[in-house]
């Protein structure tokens, strides 16, 4: 187990603990934090607390090339001056917003412990680096009705939906190879339900281009194929295209696919792809050498 599940979890995965969706902790948790005493608020100059922010149009002053802001950030971070900052990061995460990837039976699952409707908007991170506009972020009832109320026009289109539509836009989004991530706002506060991918996630970005880690962790699970039943989908294999991680290798001597588990992150999306059903993900923690591997 992560050490989200460890603090949070109370012996379950952190985002799988009801106590976690109830008014006690999603009250308390999100009126702790001023951001303006955080680093990410004062990098966007964000004001108040998480509440405060997310019932007040304060959150579009940063949309204006925020990908362009973090990416100019982020690459600063391994500069000497900035080492204060570097370390501050972890902290920072904990307090502002980060995640973790799911896999699809983990999202749904969320969806069940999520109480209400679910908000859908456009990806943000697609608007923020120009990609084509998808609905698929996916807000949780800390933030669904607040952003309902306050939407920015370009936040549109939008909207509320049930818990089954909910289900089968993430089913919908899995079988187009979108990752699906958890985020708080702040710990432990499951807040957003993102799906999304390389290049346009910036918690995948922050990883793959500048190593912060601590943005998106990876996820509780790893993949194990069964070579058995694996025949390499004839030399073109399906799961190996819906792995953004690079973790899938074809080897043409044994004519079959072998995972690099190092390089899992648990998604599940090659499993999904898999005609065979030779894939399946095995608990992280059941791994010695990857259960610290985050
Ligand atoms: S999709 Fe399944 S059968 Fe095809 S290469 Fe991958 S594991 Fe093998
Ligand atoms: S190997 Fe499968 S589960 Fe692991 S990261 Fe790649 S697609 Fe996701």
């Amino acid at each position: 187990m992560c050490k989200y599940c460890i603090k949070y979890g109370d012996g379950k995965k952190w985002y799988l603990n009801p106590r976690n969706y109830s008014d006690e902790v999603i009250r308390g948790e999100s009126t702790r934090v001023r951001m303006e005493d955080t680093l990410l608020g004062q990098l966007f100059g964000l004001k108040g607390t998480i509440q405060e922010i997310m019932t007040t149009a304060q959150r579009f002053k940063v949309d204006v090339g925020l990908g362009e802001k973090v990416d100019d950030v982020f690459p600063d971070l391994h500069d000497d001056s900035a080492r204060v900052m570097r370390e501050q990061i972890p902290a920072m995460m904990e307090q502002a917003v980060a995640g973790q990837v799911v896999p699809l039976e983990d999202a749904e699952k969320i969806i069940d412990l999520n109480e209400g409707d679910i908000f859908v908007l456009p990806c943000i991170c697609r608007k923020y680096y120009g990609g084509r506009e998808k609905m698929c972020c996916m807000f949780l009832r800390p933030a669904a009705e607040p952003l309902q109320k306050n939407i920015g026009s370009w936040d549109k289109p939008n909207k509320m939906v049930s818990k089954d539509e909910a289900k089968r836009i993430l089913r919908e989004l899995d079988g187009e190879g979108l990752v699906h991530g958890i985020f708080w706002c702040p710990a432990p506060v499951p807040t957003m339900l993102c799906n999304c991918d390389y290049p346009y996630c910036i918690a995948i970005r922050a990883r793959f281009h500048y190593n912060v880690d601590e943005v998106f962790k990876k996820g509780e699970y790893v993949a194990l194929v069964n070579t058995l039943d694996c025949n390499g989908c004839g030399g073109a294999p399906r799961c190996q295209t819906r792995c953004i991680f690079g973790a899938l290798k074809f080897s043409p001597t044994t004519g079959k696919v072998h995972v690099n588990q190092m390089q899992c992150w648990g998604c599940g999306l090659c499993r999904t792809a898999c005609p065979n059903d030779a894939i399946k993900l095995v608990p992280r923690e059941e791994i010695p050498q990857l259960k610290n591997v985050w």
